[in-house]
This record gives structure tokens, C-alpha cells and sequence, in this order.
């Protein structure tokens, strides 16, 4: 898509900082975090939103998610089972879609939002 920031990041013509790449997935920072960590991931190929995917793009949608806790570890945010039961750490994974859903850029993709609180709960 010619006026998609999130091809252009994908095709390099765009800078961003990037944490992950394979052939079907790209992850980088967020321009403008919400968090300490806050990560996107998106798919290589278009799709505007994830109301757009179809069967064919379950086992992306499935990539997608699965590099979520990956990329959350590698950043220090992974959930930490404490020796008394309880859990620190951890990190939120927001898909907004559409207007209503709070989408500002029609390129699919997951937020991984995470990092040592206070932070205000929101992407
Ligand atoms: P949405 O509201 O569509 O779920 O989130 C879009 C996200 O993309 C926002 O958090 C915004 O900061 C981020 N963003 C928008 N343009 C750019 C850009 O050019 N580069 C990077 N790294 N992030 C962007
Ligand atoms: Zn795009």
C-alpha cells in the first residue's frame, strides 16, 4: 500500500527502530510510547485491519501473538511467578481496530505495551 507508514516501515523506507524481523513479521518501537516498553508488531503484508484477516491469515495472527511474550521477555517485562504465589512483571496486548476501537493506522498490528510500572494503562 503506497500510503501505508507501517509498509513503508516494513520496506525500510520509513525509519524505525527495530526489534524483530523474520519473512512474514516485523516488530519496532513505538514512536510514541505509552510505557517504558511499547513494541509493535505487524504483519509484512497488508491487511488494514484484523477484521480483514481471513482463514488463510490464521497462522499469522498466530505468529503475530506468539512473538508477543518473546518480545516482552527479551525486554524484561515476561510475568515472574513469586515464591509466595504472586505475579510480578507482565505486559498488555491491544489489537484497536477501526474507529470505534481506537485505530489510528490501518495497517494491522499489536501493541506490546509493558515495563515497570507507574504507567497510565492505555496505548
Ligand atoms: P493504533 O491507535 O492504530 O492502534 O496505534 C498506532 C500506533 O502507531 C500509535 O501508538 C503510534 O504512536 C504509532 N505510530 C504511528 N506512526 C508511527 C511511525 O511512523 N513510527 C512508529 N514507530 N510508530 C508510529
Ligand atoms: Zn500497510
Amino acid at each position: 500500500m503506497d500510503n501505508c507508514i507501517f509498509c513503508k516501515i516494513a520496506a525500510k523506507q520509513t525509519p524505525s527502530t527495530i526489534v524483530y524481523e523474520d519473512d512474514d513479521l516485523l516488530a519496532f518501537k513505538d514512536i510514541n510510547p505509552a510505557a517504558p516498553v511499547h513494541l509493535l508488531v505487524i504483519p509484512k503484508i497488508h491487511l488494514d485491519t484484523l477484521s480483514s484477516a481471513k482463514a488463510e491469515h490464521e497462522a499469522l495472527l498466530g505468529k503475530i501473538l506468539g512473538l508477543a511474550p518473546k518480545l516482552a521477555a527479551e525486554h524484561g517485562c515476561a510475568p515472574v511467578l513469586q515464591a509466595d504465589g504472586k505475579y510480578t512483571g507482565g505486559y498488555k496486548t491491544l489489537i484497536n481496530t477501526g474507529t470505534d476501537g481506537g485505530q489510528e493506522v490501518y495497517h494491522l498490528h499489536l501493541h506490546v505495551i509493558g515495563g515497570p510500572q507507574p504507567w497510565r494503562g492505555q496505548s
